[in-house]
């Protein structure tokens, strides 16, 4: 960390210790110098090799560290060798290890998870099975924080929710009753009534770089639009148009039919139908263009209307004018028929260490889906040689190939570098549950068109912080449980989910500590929206913990002031999960040619090759949960031939 330089960084406390430091970019410097001068050396030798320190012993915890986690150090170096074409010139001959396995998995997120339960189901419990993973956690995107704060364990999460469960399909639906989750238990864990009745509801900041003043309104949704744009830092003529647009009823495609109004729809962004369409003066802009970043990693600026309208917001504030410009006969949230409540304290994460529980019992003890929120992984167990189903982390693949012609090689050879070094496993089988634009560079013969449709998907990069204070009691003063700040670095930011299941209690009262979310999508309005992602991914990768600690406590000073909120004293711990390749790519209507239905880029890339097959969201071009539980199934039917 860069030395303090001034007042301001002192009062924000940034000099204050908390369990998010001292961390070099989210590698603990306490890991002893024997670990740290092997990652340096990792780093010096060309900066392609992992370098994560393993194998994972007593005591080894993932979840409990903090600082810059997601694609932590240590994660990405050989992926982005391979890409900038160094990695093979600095890597010797690899070791070859253990014996054939029945099915080698690239990608321990929820497909890769799932493909691994599919085909065990298939084959048989002593089905030998190898999951490998670059990171140092399983779970993918659904990666699981712990925080000690006060004197409690508060847990937050990488991937937040099961989405609209009832829309499932019978498989994804299937894997959810084999790991024992009830959905309807969720009306129960998830108190959907503590923070209307402690009168706490949603807000918006208005940063002064974007709005010329720092405001914090309160009462969205409470009180009248009107009422409520009338404290807001916005000219009359702003406020009159956006108060127009949540309460007129008027059809601003009348005399088109529903279809040509859907099709209108789809290409036309929301910046563009606000300013063109509904004639709102271009000062409502701001207010909007960041409402989007959470759920299309985007701003208003790259998002079809239709999109947004099908989509919905999770958080309420909505997209005001497109009911009414759809009139009647839209189907506005198909996507959304139940409430946002299907949430465990870890996010998703419980339902990847249900799904690990459940392949390697030994290592996550318990029996209920209530015991598994609290139950302690031993990362120790997951890759243990007596084990039929085995869970290596930290370990990059970086090449997966047939030993001889695909149409009738028998076995599939993967490579992956760990902890400095390559080495080398057998399949008979392979599930790529990886990034689609990784596997052309891991699968050098497949075919030119169909590496070519996987490199098409550009993910949308995030950043999902969570950050523990002592107590929420500004909130509560405040009257607020989150905040939309469109100008802001963080665009939105809310206290936990209120959900308790089994012995894990969500905190209740005001003085408890507590979890806040933010998010933050870096993009660059103007470009397309695969563009905007690589301007994102970049910022992702230079990004510091500092400036990151940085920007959060001082918009934790500037939206909370009021309530009485001291950065420097009230802040306990920050985890920042960083995924420069969060969500998979759906093809967007603004900027995609709009492609047959096989001429999909995902769907001409997920062809099976051989022994391998393709799972992962990215190869469903929808970044929910059932879509990588959707591919992984069909990846492993596509494998049933193999096992006879
Ligand atoms: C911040 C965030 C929040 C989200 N919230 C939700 C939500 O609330 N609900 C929802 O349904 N979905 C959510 N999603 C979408 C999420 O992506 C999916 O739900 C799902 O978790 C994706 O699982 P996956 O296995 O397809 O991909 P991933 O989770 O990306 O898993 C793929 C794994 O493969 C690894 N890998 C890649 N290349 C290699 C290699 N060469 N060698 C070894 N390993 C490799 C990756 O690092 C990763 O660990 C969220 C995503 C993000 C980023």
């Amino acid at each position: 960390m860069e030395p303090m330089n001034d007042k301001r960084d002192h009062d924000l406390g940034m000099d204050r210790p908390i369990t998010r430091r001292d961390f070099l970019n989210g590698m603990a410097v306490g890991l002893g110098s024997t670990a740290l001068s092997s990652y340096l050396t990792g780093c010096t030798r060309g900066g392609v090799l992992d370098a994560m320190p393993g194998p994972h012993g007593a005591g080894y915890s993932p979840p409990a560290e903090s600082g810059l986690r997601g694609d932590h150090l240590g994660s990405f170096e050989a992926a982005h060798g391979l890409r900038d074409g160094t990695f093979w010139q600095t890597v010797g001959s690899p070791t070859s290890t253990d014996a054939t396995y029945d099915l080698i998995v690239v990608g321990a997120g929820i497909s890769g998870l799932a493909a691994a339960h599919f085909f065990r189901k298939q084959a048989g419990d002593k089905a030998r099975i190898l999951i490998l993973d670059n990171h140092d956690d399983f779970g993918g995107h659904a990666q699981r924080k712990e925080f000690h704060a006060g004197n409690r364990l508060l847990l937050s999460y990488g991937a937040q929710s099961i989405e609209s469960p009832s829309l499932f399909s019978a498989e994804s639906k299937g894997l959810l009753t084999d790991l024992g989750i009830d959905v309807q238990k969720f009306y129960h864990y998830f108190d959907q009534k503590l923070y209307p009745s402690m009168k706490l509801g949603s807000g918006m900041f208005f940063d002064k770089e974007t709005f010329g003043e720092d405001r914090l309104v309160t009462g969205f949704g409470a009180i009248p639009h009107q009422q409520f744009f009338a404290k807001a830092p916005l000219s009359e003529k702003a406020r009159h148009d956006i108060v127009r647009l949540y309460t007129e009823k008027v059809d601003y495609l009348a005399g088109h039919t529903l279809e040509q109004k859907k099709a209108i729809l789809a290409k036309i962004s929301y910046a563009d139908f606000l300013t063109k369409i509904a004639k709102c003066t271009p000062e409502v802009v701001p207010v909007f263009q960041t409402r989007s970043h959470d759920l299309f990693g985007v701003g208003i600026d790259a998002v079809s209307c239709a999109a947004l309208y099908e989509e919905g917001d999770d958080y309420g504030y909505g997209y005001p004018g497109l009911d009414a410009a759809m009139g009647a006969g839209g189907n506005r949230g198909m996507h959304k028929p139940e409430p946002y409540i299907f949430h465990f304290p870890d996010g998703n994460a419980s339902v990847a260490r249900l799904i690990v529980r459940s392949l390697i019992p030994d290592a996550i003890p318990g029996h209920t889906v209530e015991d598994v929120v609290l139950a302690k992984c031993d990362y120790g167990r997951l890759d243990e040689p007596g084990s039929p189903a085995r869970l290596r982390l930290s370990s990059t693949v970086v090449r997966v190939q047939h030993d001889g012609d695909p149409a009738s090689a028998r076995e599939v050879q993967v490579t992956y570098a760990r902890n400095g070094k390559l080495y080398q496993v057998r399949g008979r089988t392979c599930v790529l549950a990886c990034y689609n634009s990784m596997v052309p560079y891991l699968c050098r013969e497949m075919p030119a068109k169909q590496k070519e449709a996987l490199a098409y998907p550009v993910r949308a990069p995030l950043i999902y912080s969570h950050v523990a204070i002592r107590n929420w009691t500004s909130f509560h003063k405040l009257g607020v449980f989150q905040i939309a700040a469109p100008g802001s670095y963080h665009v939105y930011a809310a206290i936990d989910f209120p959900v308790s299941m089994g012995a894990y209690q969500c905190p209740k009262t005001p003085e408890e500590p507590m979890v806040v979310f933010m998010v933050r999508t870096p993009c660059m309005p103007g470009l397309t929206q695969r563009e905007q992602h690589r301007v994102g991914h970049q910022e992702l990768y230079d990004v510091t913990f500092e400036t990151l600690e940085r920007n959060i406590r001082d918009q934790f000073a500037r939206m909370l002031g009021g309530g009485g909120f001291d950065p420097a004293g009230d802040i306990e711990g920050i985890t920042v999960g960083r995924w420069a390749h969060g969500y998979a790519y759906s093809p967007n209507s603004l900027f995609d040619p709009d492609f047959a239905d096989d001429e999909l880029p995902y769907v001409v890339g997920r062809k099976p090759f051989g022994r391998i097959t393709i799972a992962n969201s990215d190869a469903g071009g929808i970044a929910y949960m059932d879509t990588a539980i959707n591919e992984a199934y069909r990846a492993v039917q596509e494998l049933a031939h193999y096992q006879s």
